[in-house]
C-alpha cells in the first residue's frame, strides 16, 4: 500500500474545482482545512479502503461520515441497488420497498410507530422539529453546544459558554430572530438544561445527539440522557433524538436501545440510506399523523424514499446482525486501546463506542464542547497529515468521529495502529 505525499492529480483537480465549486468542495469538510491541507480526490473504494485520484490507497476512517457501516462498495448493497436501478431509479409515487424498509425500522427502534422519509439528515430533523412546534404550539428549542443538526437556520445556532443562553447564528444568512427561538445549553450541564426548560417561555423539544459525535464523542454523562427524558417530560416538550449517525451503529436500535432513553421523536440518516442519500424522522402514530396528508403540518421531497437509496438501506439492515454488532464492538475497541498505546508520552484520550471513535488532543475526555474545543487542534491536524502520509485516512477535523466498519479487518486494524505511532513520533 501507498500513499503518496504530493498527490498531484488531486491539486489539479482541486484547482479545477475551485473554479466552479465553492472552496472546491460540496460540503466544508471535506476542503481538509482543519488540518492544514487540502483535499484529497477520491476515485474509487472497495471494502474498507480508498484510492485517490493519484493511485494512493488508504484505510478509510470517514467512511462517507458514518453512512458505510458495510464498507465500500459492499456486494450485497450494489446487488440491491443495481436491481432496483433495472426497475427504474425515481417514480414520485409509493413502492412497496419503502414500505418494507419502515417496517425494518419501526421493529428495530424502539417508539417508532411511522417514518416519514427525506434525503437528508437536515431535511429530517427540520421536520422533527416543524411536527414539535406543531404538536406544542410552542417556538422555542433547546439544543447543546456542540451538538450538529444539520444546516437549517433554526438549529445553526450557538451558545456563549456558561448557562443557557438565547441562541445567536453560527453562520451568516440566518436571521438572528430565528437563532434566538434556540435556546443553546452545554452538554452534559444539569443545571443549564434545567433552567432552559422551566419558566414561562417553555421549549416545544428538546433535540439531543445522545452520543454526540459532531464534537468529536463526547459521551452523556451517567443518567444525563434519563435527565433529558424527565426534563422534557417536566415541561410538556417532545425529546427529539438524533440518532443520524448512532441510529443502527451503536446497537441495532441505536441509541435508544442502547441507553434504554426513547425519544418521542426520532431523527435517523447516514446507514439508513447504506450509502445513498434517504434519512427519516419518526415517532409514534399520533405525532407522525401531523404530516400532511393526514394532518397539517407540511412536508415533501421529490426524491424522498427513493427506490435506490430504499434498496441500499433495506440491504445494509439486513447485514447488521448480532455478529455484525458484536464484531463492530471488538474492532472500535481493538483500535481505540491500540491507537492510545501507540500515543506514548502525549497526553492523547480515545472515547469510543461501538462502531464511533475520538481521539482528543487533550488531557482528560470532554465532558462538553467548550472542553473539546480547548484540546490541541494544531497537534491533531499535524497528527492527521501524518496519518495520510502512512496510508490511513482520518476524518479532518478534531470535531468528527472516525467511523470503523464491518469491512475493517484485523490487519487493517494492526496496520492503523502502526501507522498512528509513526504519527504520534513524527509530530513529538
Ligand atoms: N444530524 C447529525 C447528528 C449529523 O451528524 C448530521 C450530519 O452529519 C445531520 C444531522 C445532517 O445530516 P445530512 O448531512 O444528511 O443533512
Amino acid at each position: 500500500m501507498v500513499a503518496s505525499r504530493n498527490a498531484p492529480r488531486s491539486s489539479a483537480l482541486h484547482e479545477r474545482a475551485r473554479a466552479v465549486l465553492a472552496g472546491g468542495v460540496n460540503s466544508p469538510v471535506r476542503a481538509m482545512r482543519a488540518i492544514g491541507r487540502d483535499p484529497l480526490f477520491i476515485a474509487r473504494g472497495a471494502g474498507a479502503e480508498l484510492v485517490d485520484s493519484d493511485g494512493a490507497c488508504y484505510i478509510d476512517y470517514v467512511c462517507s461520515w458514518g453512512a458505510l457501516i458495510a464498507g465500500h462498495a459492499h456486494p450485497a448493497v450494489l446487488e440491491a441497488v443495481s436491481a432496483a436501478a433495472a426497475l427504474g431509479t425515481t417514480f414520485g409515487a409509493p413502492t412497496e420497498a419503502e414500505v418494507a424498509l419502515a417496517e425494518a425500522v419501526a421493529e428495530r427502534v424502539p417508539g417508532v410507530e411511522m417514518l416519514r422519509m427525506t434525503s437528508s439528515g437536515t431535511e429530517a430533523a427540520m421536520t422533527a422539529i416543524r411536527i414539535a412546534r406543531a404538536s406544542t404550539s410552542r417556538e422555542r428549542i433547546v439544543k447543546f453546544a456542540g451538538a450538529y443538526h444539520g444546516h437549517s437556520d433554526a438549529l445553526l445556532a450557538a451558545a456563549g459558554s456558561g448557562l443557557a443562553t438565547a441562541g445567536i447564528p453560527a453562520s451568516l444568512g440566518v436571521p438572528p430572530a430565528v437563532a434566538a427561538s434556540t435556546i443553546v445549553v452545554p452538554w452534559n450541564d444539569r443545571d443549564a438544561l434545567a433552567a432552559a426548560t422551566a419558566g414561562a417561555d417553555l421549549p416545544a423539544a428538546i433535540i439531543a445527539e445522545p452520543y454526540p459525535a459532531n464534537m468529536g464523542l463526547v459521551a452523556p454523562q451517567p443518567g444525563f440522557l434519563e435527565f433529558l427524558r424527565e426534563r422534557a417530560d417536566a415541561c410538556g416538550a417532545l425529546l427529539i433524538l438524533d440518532e443520524v449517525i448512532s441510529g443502527f451503529r451503536v446497537a441495532r436500535g441505536g441509541a435508544s436501545e442502547r441507553s434504554g432513553v426513547s425519544g418521542d421523536l426520532v431523527v435517523l440518516g447516514k446507514v439508513l440510506g447504506g450509502g445513498l442519500p434517504a434519512a427519516a424522522v419518526g415517532g409514534s402514530r399520533a405525532l407522525m399523523e401531523l404530516l400532511a396528508p393526514v394532518g397539517e403540518v407540511y412536508q415533501a421531497g421529490t426524491l424522498s424514499g427513493n427506490p435506490l437509496a430504499v434498496a441500499a438501506g433495506l440491504a445494509t439492515l439486513r447485514l447488521l446482525d448480532a455478529a455484525a454488532y458484536a464484531r463492530l464492538e471488538s474492532a472500535t475497541r481493538a483500535l481505540a486501546e491500540g491507537i492510545a498505546a501507540a500515543a506514548g508520552g502525549r497526553e492523547v484520550c480515545v472515547s469510543w463506542l461501538p462502531g464511533l471513535l475520538t481521539v482528543f488532543f487533550c488531557a482528560s475526555p470532554p465532558r462538553d464542547f467548550a472542553a473539546a474545543a480547548r484540546c490541541d487542534t494544531a497537534a491533531f491536524g499535524a497528527w492527521c497529515r501524518a496519518l495520510l502520509e502512512r496510508g490511513v485516512y482520518p476524518p479532518p477535523s478534531q470535531f468528527e468521529a472516525w467511523f470503523p466498519s464491518l469491512a475493517h479487518t484485523d490487519a487493517q486494524i494492526e496496520r492503523t495502529i502502526e501507522a498512528a505511532r509513526g504519527a504520534f513520533e513524527a509530530i513529538a
